[in-house]
């Protein structure tokens, strides 16, 4: 098993989730009480918020790719930015080691090209729906992200650091985003993207009334799936 280098942090609840199901992904596939190899660094959130506010994507950048050189420096074969925001900076981040950088986009669109979905609509923060990097990178693969109007947008975003990142999980908010997947049904979309690490806490991908792909589950899946590739396919990849 090759060993996962894990960026977390933002926010630790969602960190969590992914730590339990790459150890459980792994517990399933060994047996026993086999668990993952696990480097993880998880940083103070608050700084990278103030950095987002700030649209000091640059300092962000810098402050991940430290992160990452930091891990594989202490021996992780691959990186994961554990979140879908910070992936507006993996570029850099991926510029900075010599491991791959397993891309969270680019997972999530392998999962709806798998089911033959097109047209999903995107539920994550406002820098992940309006900044652009996550649709043009959806758009190169052929898929073409929906997102919720601007007060949805809003509301989506303020659930998302107000109340999921900091521990809070609300049936009132659950509902809201419930209207917002009807809407966009209604719209044409064929799918929902859990395009937050968070959003798993508030929704279950198979309980709503479009197909439902979860960024962190996908993520996770792709890590162990790394974990367990052999050398034959580390040289095709
Ligand atoms: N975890 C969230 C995401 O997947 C939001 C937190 C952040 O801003 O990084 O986008």
């Amino acid at each position: 098993m090759r060993k996962i280098g894990l960026i977390g942090g933002m926010s630790f609840e969602s960190t969590a989730v992914y730590y339990r199901l790459i150890n459980e992904m792994v517990r399933n596939r060994l047996g026993g009480l086999a668990s993952a190899d696990i480097l993880l660094h998880s940083v103070n959130f608050v700084e990278v918020v103030d950095m987002q506010k700030a649209g000091r994507w640059d300092l962000a950048a810098a402050h991940l790719a430290k992160s990452a050189e930091g891990l594989k420096n202490a021996g992780a074969e691959c990186v994961l930015i554990c979140t879908n925001t910070m992936h507006l900076v993996a570029p850099e981040v991926q510029a900075a080691v010599d491991i791959p950088l397993i891309h969270i986009i680019d997972e999530t669109a392998e999962a709806l090209k798998a089911k033959g979905l097109k047209r999903p609509l995107l539920l994550a923060t406002r820098y992940t729906m309006e900044h652009g990097f996550y649709a043009n990178r959806m758009k190169a693969q052929g898929i073409e992200v929906m997102v919720p109007d601007a007060d949805d947008r809003t509301d989506m975003h303020n659930i998302i650091f107000s109340e999921l990142c900091a521990g809070t999980v609300l049936e009132a908010s659950c509902t809201r985003v419930m209207a917002m997947i009807e809407k966009a049904k209604a719209a044409g979309a064929d799918s929902i993207i859990l395009g937050c690490t968070e959003i798993c806490l508030l929704l279950d991908p198979d309980k709503l009334c479009l197909p439902g792909i979860d960024s962190t589950t996908v993520h996770a899946q792709a890590a162990v799936d790394f974990a367990f590739a052999t050398a034959t396919d580390k040289v095709a990849a």
